[in-house]
């Protein structure tokens, strides 16, 4: 994946467990325990600011525009499982 640093690229992709990307939402974290996280907003090496968090837009679509229950609904479209959504419509 793209990222703005090699720094940061290392440490998602060696999966140190300090720095928690989580591709569905698009947010970048620190982690503090095993259920904490604390979001950052720039990177930690080189400053850059990061993609903005899709959270908001996920949970519009997934509720308000599929009308779905939660997250665990079975009719949730298969690219919502990945970050195909997000990549499919150029956010
Ligand atoms: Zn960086």
């Amino acid at each position: 994946m793209r990222c703005c640093c090699d720094q940061m690229s290392f440490h998602i992709e060696n999966r140190e467990k300090i720095i928690v990307y989580d591709k569905l939402t698009r947010t970048y974290g620190i982690k503090v325990t095993e259920t904490v996280r604390q979001k950052i907003l720039f990177c930690p090496w080189c400053g850059e600011k990061l993609p903005s968090d899709l959270s908001k837009e996920l949970e519009s679509i997934i509720f308000d525009e599929l009308d779905l229950d939660d997250f665990q609904d079975p009719r949730m479209p298969e690219e919502f499982k990945t970050d195909a959504w997000w990549k499919n419509r150029g956010l």
